[in-house]
């Protein structure tokens, strides 16, 4: 079984600030793996722990920093690691990475059965790029999932978090899974690097994959940014001392000030 893991390499953005005018300050930020791909390998790990014939394949589309993570992921367990980067592929908006992304995979891991995305990267937070992946690669596609039941070649037993309730859906493989739990890195023993180091990473760029020019970066990125700013909240703290419910009504009808 071919299981494919997309990872990300993301600032830490519990440790963002903020200069006057309002960017983001990226001098000294650290980066790490996004946490919901950090549960991602470990539903990957789960799996390959169940059943044999199982292998990990963990694809980043980033600049040559995002090894880190991809060495990483190895020293957690995850069997190849590839890399696609190019001067090509920068300004890619979700649509160019999730097509970049699924023509690595069609290209490099063709014989893929189930892949593996976060729900959300913690940066860019659009959680566009899974669906767009499997709409490229015409395959199903789960959302909001926190437990992988089950899993093989032919298919995948999840549990998906909802407001209403779990629910349990059954997919056929292969299939796009967007995993919804966060982690946190792991601490690896300097044997888990060494194995991540004889491993080695993959990298592919442009040339390498069946994409035109026109689908890739700036070219191949029909949304653009008209202004970023940082939400302002006011109001004050407020003590509710009547039936909340009752104070919600008052607020949708205007009669009370939130
Ligand atoms: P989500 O869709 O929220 O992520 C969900 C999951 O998809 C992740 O958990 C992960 O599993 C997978 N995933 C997402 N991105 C990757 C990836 N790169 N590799 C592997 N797996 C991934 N970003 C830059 O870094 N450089 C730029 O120059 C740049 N220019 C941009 C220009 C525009 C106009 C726009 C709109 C965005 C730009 N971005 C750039 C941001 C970039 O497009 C997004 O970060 C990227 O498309 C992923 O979207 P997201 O962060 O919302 O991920």
């Amino acid at each position: 079984m071919q299981i494919v893991v997309c990872v990300k390499q993301v600032p830490d953005t519990s440790k963002v600030t903020w200069s006057k005018d309002n960017n983001l300050v990226r001098e000294g930020m650290i980066s790490i793996l996004n946490p919901y791909d950090e549960f991602a390998i470990s539903c990957a790990l789960e799996i390959k722990k169940k059943f044999k014939n199982v292998v990990i394949n963990v694809i980043s589309m980033g600049p040559n920093q995002a090894k880190e993570v991809l060495e990483y992921a190895l020293a957690r367990g995850c069997d190849r690691a590839i890399l696609l980067s190019d001067k090509k592929f920068a300004a890619s908006d979700t649509l160019a990475t999730g097509t970049i992304l699924a023509a690595g995979i069609k290209k490099f891991i063709p014989d893929f059965d189930l892949i593996l995305c976060g729900q959300f990267a913690i940066d860019g937070d659009t959680a566009q790029t899974g669906a767009t992946i499997s709409s490229i690669l015409n395959v199903p596609l789960v959302s909001y999932v926190d437990k992988i039941v089950n899993a093989d070649k032919n298919m995948a037993i999840v549990k998906q978090a909802y407001e209403a309730g779990d629910w349990i859906s059954k997919v056929q493989n292969p299939s796009v899974v967007c995993v919804l739990g966060k982690e946190t890195k792991k601490q690896l023993r300097v044997g888990n690097y060494v194995r991540a180091q004889d491993l080695g990473i993959e990298t592919y760029g442009f040339s390498d994959l069946d994409l035109k020019p026109d689908e890739v970066g700036i070219l191949g990125s029909p949304t653009y940014v008209k202004r970023a700013f940082r939400l302002e909240y006011n109001r004050e703290k407020q003590e509710i001392t009547e039936n909340v419910a009752e104070f919600l009504c008052k607020l949708a009808k205007g009669e009370k000030n939130g």
